[in-house]
């Protein structure tokens, strides 16, 4: 019977979608027992959303002081020991995920499956290689508890509504290390959509040639109401911050529209929107990979064809 226990990822009180994500690939696993195990200081609001998430059966809450700010090192233990007599502990392959999860699988003595995109049986597991180069399917030990990260952009939101689970206050009695603290959390704030959970991303890339005219990209991402990415070679350039670095070392999203501009569609870059549903591309160069992946490309200057877009759009 697998007994699965999602670790929930939040911020400022609110649950991140990648939480339901990993909720639907638990569900895949056909998971007997699927509970959501909230970490926080103040668990009410973000437990109550994880308890109307279909196909959950408890929602797990450990509120303490210590569990203010997502520091693996602190959640690390008390996740390993909640973990007991489950089959499967899954986390969100997200910045927090990949931070927390190996811990949880060195504390428990097994190797964690990293970035899971499909499930194949209930310890059998499709997941990326070489950048997304190949798919592997790899079987973990059936005699030890799974550790796995679920790749957000590969798995729907498993829906919200009906669902009503149970919330359980747990106390877990484990010593946590104190040579890890909190001390700032820098984030950009911005009124655009974010770039992770966006329907529709508009990228600009080292052709849009500096800071300033990145602003172009920005406009005509507010015109479609998209969230705006980068290419790493444009974060280099410092175009832009590296929050908005889209690829293999960036940001892996899923958005239904991807607009990539002045981009010419390396591997690296590629690997980020694997994903994405409709891809168009802007680029002067017609022989740039980025038109072998997109769906519809326009060849040409960014500078005159964005104008022309836009006034279209108007
Ligand atoms: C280990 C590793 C990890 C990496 N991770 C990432 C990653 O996460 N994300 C990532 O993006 N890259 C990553 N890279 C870098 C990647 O290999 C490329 O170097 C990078 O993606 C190139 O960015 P670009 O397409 O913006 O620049 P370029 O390759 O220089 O392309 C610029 C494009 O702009 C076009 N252009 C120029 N002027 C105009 C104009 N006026 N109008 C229209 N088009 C124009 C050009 O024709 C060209 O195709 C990684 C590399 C390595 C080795």
């Amino acid at each position: 019977m697998s007994k699965i226990l999602v670790i929930a990822e939040h911020l400022d009180g609110k649950l991140n979608s990648s939480t339901a994500r990993a909720v639907s690939a638990a569900i895949a696993v056909k998971g007997e027992v699927i509970d959501v195990l909230v970490l926080a200081d103040s668990v009410d609001a973000i437990a109550t959303e994880a308890a109307k998430i279909n196909g959950v059966s408890r929602v797990l809450t450990v509120a303490r002081s210590e569990n203010a700010h997502a520091l693996a090192a602190v959640l690390a233990p008390q996740i390993a020991k909640t973990a007991a007599g489950y089959s499967h502990v899954f986390v969100p392959s997200t910045t927090f995920g990949k931070d927390v999860a190996p811990r949880v699988a060195a504390l428990l003595g097994v190797a964690q499956v990293s970035d899971v995109m499909s499930v194949e049986g209930t310890h059998t597991f499709r997941r990326p290689i070489y950048a997304g180069n190949a798919i592997i399917t790899v079987e973990a030990d059936a005699a030890h508890t799974v550790v796995a990260t679920i790749r957000s952009a590969s798995w729907g939101a498993a829906a919200t509504g009906t669902g009503s689970a149970p919330i359980e206050a747990l106390t877990v009695d484990v010593a946590l290390p104190t040579h890890t603290r909190f001390v700032e959390l820098k984030q950009g704030s911005s009124d655009r959509p974010d770039l992770q959970s966006a329907s529709k991303v508009v990228s600009g890339g080292r052709g849009v040639g500096s800071k300033e005219n990145f602003d172009i990209i920005f406009k005509f991402a507010d015109r479609i109401g998209a969230a705006v990415g980068a290419s790493r070679a444009a974060v280099d350039a410092g175009y832009v911050p590296s929050d908005l670095q889209v690829g293999q070392t960036g940001k892996i999203i899923a958005p239904e529209l991807y607009v990539a501009i002045g981009i010419s569609g390396a591997i690296q870059h590629l690997t980020g929107i694997k994903d994405a549903g409709t891809i168009v591309a802007i680029n002067k160069d017609g022989e740039a990979p980025i038109f072998e992946v997109a769906d519809f490309g326009l060849v040409g200057d960014l500078f005159k064809l964005i104008p022309e877009l836009e006034a279209q759009l108007r």
